[in-house]
């Protein structure tokens, strides 16, 4: 699959000019080592098993005669600024597989060298880094969330320098390549490139590629099927957002060039899962002071990272009042989206105009008393516990609770009860909708922290349990992973991030 465009530059430089993507092959290592391998995944694409003599093309090693790899030029807004030119600078495309039912899957190493694209950057990535997207986009994907997915996870043989200091110097890191896959990778920010250059014509035909594969459920023509388009894609962001919204992650590097026009959660960075509810948190120590990819920002970031993609799409749409009015009604949309979640999460069948202000009571009161955000739901599941309150939320709370918080708590619970009573389900059913909203495993950043100094060291026992909980995030299998964050990781919020 090749985009347009005749690709006949220097692959080493970075602006190519009039076309979406540079042919370019992984670097090749020689010492891979496997850590883990997505055997569903791998089948369910149409792969099949795993077998020893595959172990290179994990990390890029002795591709098939038929493979011809590449990598994708995109554009974007990063930290709200027009950036220009980017690329998959450590991205490089296999091409698609396709399964016995005819689905297709874009399968792409990440971490397997320079491209193109890689300005000054070496392609490379480390173990930290590789592990983290690995696990969470199957954890994602298992919390039912859309989102690219992980085949594999391998050592490429070779030591990596980053940003890790010890003793003032920069430590070397062992490198790894991840097998990500997704029915597509396509951004906003290959939009944004192909309009800032001008290019409308090959604007027009990447338009239509992504509609006729990727949005089939469009059947306009014309000028329609573009505005059709445009509004499919916020649909599906925001979506995404209140699905965000629901578990508690936090992307945080929400830019153009990270947001997948298919509305998946593309780009596993300097994410975090949210332990206390705080709107303010950001996992992201570059996104600081100014905490542009806060959790609570993520709703309307997405809308101004919308506003850019039309700015993009206006060439094709050429109504700039429609987009507008589009990009005007985003807003009751998601909130609409996002306050029906909540409900789901409280177990009440329907929105009463009474629950805003329930909801924004509770916002308070998740934050004054540092209440971790997924216990808390999980404690609401035992609502006819009969254990007094203290007990029962001093477990969920990163703070020592006094008098005057119970107070705040016994009044909070009291109107919840109150609520429950307007419901029109029962409470079975009503319990059974909180259990598929609430999950009760969530991939908090001090465990894939102790996860990866385990791999570092050779062992695997936390990774395998960490992939058996993940695949069941809404039921308790290991009592452990279900508490707060231990005090002792308290700083383990953020994260560096390559
Ligand atoms: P991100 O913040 O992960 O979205 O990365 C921003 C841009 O930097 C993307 O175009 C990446 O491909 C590129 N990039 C990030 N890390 C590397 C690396 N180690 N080598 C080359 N390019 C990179
Ligand atoms: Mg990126
Ligand atoms: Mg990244």
């Amino acid at each position: 699959k090749i985009f347009p465009g005749d690709f006949s530059g220097n692959p080493m430089q970075r602006n190519t000019p009039k076309v979406l993507f540079s042919t370019i092959e992984p670097a090749g290592f020689d010492h891979p080592k496997m850590i883990a391998f997505n055997e569903k995944l791998s089948e369910e694409i149409g792969l099949g098993k795993f077998e020893e003599k595959d172990l290179g093309f994990l990390v890029g090693n002795n591709l098939p005669e038929n493979v011809k790899t590449y990598s994708t030029a995109y554009a974007g807004h990063q930290f709200g600024n027009w950036a220009g030119q980017l690329g998959d600078g450590r991205a490089i495309l296999a091409g698609e597989i396709t399964n016995n039912s005819g689905k297709k899957t874009e399968i792409q190493w990440k971490g397997s060298g320079a491209t193109p694209y890689s300005r000054h950057a070496d392609g490379r990535a480390v173990l930290r880094s590789s592990v983290r997207e690995y696990l969470m986009s199957e954890a994602m994907f298992h919390l039912g969330i859309p989102t690219t997915r992980a085949l594999s996870l391998a050592f490429t043989g070779e030591d990596v320098v980053r940003d890790m200091m010890y003793n003032g110097n920069p430590q070397d890191e062992k490198g790894a390549v991840v097998i990500r896959t997704a029915e597509s990778f396509l951004r906003f920010g290959h939009f944004e490139l192909m309009s800032a250059q001008q290019e409308y014509k090959t604007l027009q035909e990447l338009a239509d590629f992504t509609i006729e594969n990727y949005f089939k459920e469009i059947t306009s023509e014309g000028v329609q099927k573009y505005k059709d388009f445009f509004e499919n894609v916020c649909r599906r962001t925001a979506d995404l957002m209140v699905e965000w919204y629901r578990v508690g992650f936090v992307h945080g590097v929400m830019n153009t060039d990270n947001m997948s026009v298919l509305g998946l959660t593309i780009d596993y960075g300097p994410y975090s899962m949210m332990d206390e509810y705080n709107l303010n948190f950001t996992p992201n120590t570059t996104d600081l002071p100014g905490r542009r990819y806060a959790f609570g920002k993520q709703g309307q970031i997405s809308q101004w990272n919308l506003w850019q993609l039309a700015n993009a799409l206006q060439p094709l749409i050429k109504d700039e009042k429609f987009l507008e009015e589009i990009l005007n009604d985003y807003g009751s949309y998601f909130w609409e989206s996002h306050d029906k979640m909540l409900c789901k999460k409280f177990g009440f069948d329907q929105l009463l105009p009474s629950d805003e202000k329930f909801f924004t009571n509770w916002q308070s009161l998740m934050q004054d008393l540092q209440l971790d955000y997924t216990l808390f739901f999980n404690q609401l599941e035992k609502r006819d516990d009969k254990t007094d309150l203290k007990a029962q939320f001093e477990n969920v709370s990163y703070t020592f609770l006094n008098e005057k918080d119970i107070s705040i708590l016994e009044d909070f619970i009291k109107s919840y009860h109150s609520r429950l009573e307007k419901n029109t389900i029962s409470k079975e059913e009503s319990l059974e909708v909180m259990k598929k909203a609430n999950p009760k495993f969530i991939l908090r950043n001090y465990l894939l922290y102790q996860c990866i100094e385990e791999i570092n060291i050779g062992k695997t026992e936390m990774l395998d349990k960490l992939t058996k909980a993940l695949e069941n995030p809404y039921e308790e299998i290991y009592p452990e992973f279900s508490a707060k964050r231990p005090s002792n990781y308290d700083d383990i919020s953020g994260c560096s991030m390559l």
